[in-house]
């Protein structure tokens, strides 16, 4: 058993971040000793050795955030089977072998998020017709969930960007997920302008993975009032923005009838858990969530 973690988050410039914390709060919870430190390294300093450095200082595992997540996921040696299919590193572990040190590159952004979703969501993705704005590195982890996560994959998944044309490492990884799982899943790609009433009124559930509408731009949204007008009422809508908690497409989306609307607070905090889990090898229990969610809502208060 580890006597005392030292763990952190790795990115550049790292302003205001929650991780610290979820982190010293989930460490209080399980009674572990630790600490959760932000790395604010340059590329340059990367460069010059600044992970072996936390790693002489006896880091155990660390969080990753922009800009380096996908450059972890080129660089590192060793990659879990969630980060391989996200494209994109945001939790390292280290493993300790004959007094060799590997670094692992995982990414639970996929587990982290359908966790959050709420149950009846859950049941409406299986089998349903999902509608995902923006095509990248989230929108990535969230179609991967919809085909790895939970019982039954999407039925079908359209992916709206605004540059439809980038979507083809997405489209050739999707389709081996699909081949991997015998998915009957299928994906189209479509620009903003081609996504009409016909396929908004067929939509089960739609997230939203593009950074349009968070703060401070948050008189934005992705779709617009008369998108929004055509989308089947009893879709559920996921933002996945979490500043502010309220977003102005969730509140379109309670205007129009949606019976469950939601932010992306939950999917920051299952991902969190999820990577605590990962350095800790502690399950996550009950009541963590609650005590995370409690805290940060102290914070957005304050
Ligand atoms: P990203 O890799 O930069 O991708 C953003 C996507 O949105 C791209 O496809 C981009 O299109 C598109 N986009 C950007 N501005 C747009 C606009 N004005 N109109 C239409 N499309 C636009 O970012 P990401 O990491 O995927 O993050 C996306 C959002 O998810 C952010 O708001 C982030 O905070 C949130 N997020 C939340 C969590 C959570 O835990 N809740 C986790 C991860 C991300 P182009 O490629 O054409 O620029």
């Amino acid at each position: 058993m580890t006597s005392r973690y030292f763990l952190g988050l790795l990115g550049h410039p790292l302003g205001h971040s929650y991780s610290p914390l979820i982190h010293h709060t989930l460490l209080e919870l399980t009674g572990l000793k630790g600490e959760y430190k932000l790395f604010d390294y340059t590329l340059k300093q990367l460069e010059e050795g600044a992970i072996a450095s936390m790693l002489m200082s006896g880091v155990h595992g660390f969080n990753v955030t922009i800009p380096y997540k996908v450059l972890l996921h080129e660089k590192l040696p060793a990659l879990t089977p969630a980060a391989k299919r996200v494209g994109a590193v945001n939790t390292v572990f280290r493993v300790d072998v004959d007094q060799e040190i590997s670094l692992i590159g995982h990414n639970t952004d996929s587990t982290g998020f359908y966790k959050s979703l709420a149950t009846p969501t859950q049941e409406k993705l299986a089998g349903g017709h999902a509608l995902v704005l923006g095509g990248g590195g989230a929108a990535r982890a969230v179609l991967a969930a919809m085909i790895f996560e939970g019982k039954t994959p999407a039925h079908r998944i359209t992916l709206v960007m605004r540059s439809p044309e980038k979507a083809e490492a997405l489209k050739v990884a999707f389709s081996e997920w699909v081949q991997e799982t015998n998915a009957f899943t299928t994906l189209d790609v479509i620009s903003t302008e081609a996504l009409d009433a016909k396929r908004l009124a067929l939509v089960d559930v739609l997230v939203n993975c593009t950074p349009v509408g968070m703060h401070p731009d948050t008189n934005a949204t992705p779709l617009s009032l008369r998108q929004m007008e055509a989308l089947n009422p009893q879709a559920h809508v996921v933002d996945l923005i979490y500043n502010p908690a309220e977003t102005l497409l969730m509140t379109l989306a309670r205007t129009h009838g949606c019976p469950i609307v939601q932010n992306g607070l939950g999917m920051l905090i299952h991902q969190a858990i999820d990577a605590f889990s990962t350095w800790t090898k502690l399950p996550a229990q009950d009541g963590w969530y609650e005590a995370v969610a409690a805290r940060l809502q102290n914070k957005f208060n304050t």
